[in-house]
């Protein structure tokens, strides 16, 4: 992993610390000590991330004829995982250093002089390579024997391969089309770390898109911009901050042609935030016998190929804050696209002591907050307002004053430019709609 530059580096310490202060994400059972590299995401941090949710199905499932959702099950039947070869195959290989003991995953480690380095004790000896399955196991039903083994899925593309027939005969969709899935994944990771960038229990947004194999490679390359304008519209991250890297045939997953990592400049290193894989028919092949796709004009029966773009959602969280994290003289501002922010507008009476401020503030609070995720803060006085209300990103702010009470007017004061102006407070609603791009 490349690194970055250590004002970078202090910048992943920076994020951590706002997100707990502010109630971004916490860390997981905390009362109790913690579970290693488990977070919970609180009020802001959930809006925070229902709002990525959101804007992926929007874009990609509800603004497109070509793909429908599911919700599949996390706990599949196992011949699943058997039929798709992740119950042999997906491993990484586990190093154990001689000194220390503490394990790692060969490709996490730096090497020096061409050997490896144990990043914990500088310890140059390991014990050999050896194959560590990713998944997580458990038991269903009252008694824990091996027939009641079942995993919980480390992908959510199982689930659109398995449904594939029932999608198809009740969507009535014709090749190329997709299947597309929001859902949490587990993987026995063993070098968990980087805040929320690796951990056990993390969420995916995936699409499987099912083609003609002739037409795999023009489906790839729509597929890569379709992923860039979702990286740089939707979440607004940086062109310059994004980085492709051709994945070499043998670091590919078991099922891939050809796959493309979309990395990205976390705070710690370049590294991936999202996937794009050609998957062949790998995986229809696996779980039917017969070609489940005939075309609904020729009546020809083939198998299906898949282009699969892949998105984890809590790497979408931490690359949005990264780019968004800013600091300026007199302040701290999350530049967040206005779509993603938890809140959109904050409603101040300049003086929580004037009833008839408060009562019209109330009133402006009132009819905006059932259209716009709205704060009310009547706490402090107004510069420290708009500097908690900028740390969380919020991109308006509106103060009632003693002039409001005579030309029902309020000021809006905008988060970026920090540029204040006087807005009637009938037209208050219509105004953030046309703001909101
Ligand atoms: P890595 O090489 O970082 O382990 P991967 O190539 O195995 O990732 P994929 O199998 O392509 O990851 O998973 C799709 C997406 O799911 C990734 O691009 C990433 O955004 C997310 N993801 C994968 N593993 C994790 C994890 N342990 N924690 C958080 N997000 C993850």
């Amino acid at each position: 992993m490349k690194k970055l530059d250590t004002k970078r580096e202090n910048l992943m310490g920076k994020i951590v610390s706002l997100c707990k202060r502010r109630g971004f994400i916490f860390p997981g059972s905390e009362i109790y000590g913690g579970l290693a590299n488990s977070w919970d995401y609180g009020p802001l941090g959930v809006e925070l991330k229902n709002n990525i949710k959101q804007l992926w199905w929007k874009r990609f499932v509800q603004n497109r004829d070509d793909v429908v959702g599911i919700d599949s099950a996390l706990i599949m039947n196992p011949k699943v995982w058997e039929a798709s070869g992740h119950l042999k195959n997906f491993s990484d290989a586990l190093i154990e250093c001689k000194n220390c003991h503490h394990r790692f995953r060969a490709d996490s480690l730096t090497m020096d002089s061409g050997c490896y380095v144990c990043t914990d004790c500088d310890g140059r000896e390991f014990a050999g390579a050896k194959d560590f399955n990713l998944m997580l196991k458990t038991f269903l039903g009252p008694s824990e024997n091996a027939a009641n083994v079942v995993y919980f899925r480390p992908e959510t593309a199982q689930g659109m391969f398995v449904d594939f027939k029932n999608v198809l005969d009740t969507s009535r969709k014709a090749i190329p089309f997709g299947v597309a899935q929001i859902g949490k994944a587990f993987r026995n990771e063993i070098t968990p770390g980087s805040f929320i960038f690796r951990t056990r229990e993390f969420e995916q947004m995936e699409i499987e898109y099912f083609i003609r194999k002739e037409n795999w490679e023009e489906e790839f390359e729509n597929w890569r911009k379709e992923m860039h304008n979702w990286m740089e519209k939707d979440l607004g991250l940086d062109r310059k901050h994004i980085h492709e890297l051709e994945v070499p045939d043998d670091e590919r997953a078991h099922y891939s042609k050809r796959t493309i990592d979309f990395e990205y400049d976390f705070p710690f290193g370049v590294n991936e935030l999202y996937g794009l894989a050609y998957r062949t028919d790998f995986d229809l092949k696996n779980h039917y016998k017969e070609p489940p796709y005939k075309d609904p004009q020729t009546g020809e029966e083939f198998w299906p190929h898949v282009i699969e773009p892949t998105w984890g959602v809590d790497r979408s969280v931490l690359a949005v804050l990264t780019e968004a994290y800013n600091e300026e003289e007199s302040r701290v501002v999350l530049k967040l696209n206005q779509k993603l922010t938890p809140y959109k507008v904050a409603v101040f009476p300049l003086l929580a002591n004037k009833p008839e401020l408060v009562k019209t503030a109330k009133g402006v609070y009132d009819s905006l907050k059932t259209r716009f995720m709205t704060a009310w803060d009547d706490r402090g006085n107004i510069g420290k307002r708009y500097y908690s209300q900028d740390e969380i990103g919020t991109p308006w702010c509106v103060t009632i004053d003693f002039e409001s009470l005579e030309d029902e007017k309020v000021t809006v004061r905008d988060r970026d430019t920090m540029r204040q102006e006087r807005v009637a407070i009938e037209g208050l609603a219509e105004y953030f709609k046309s703001k909101i791009k």
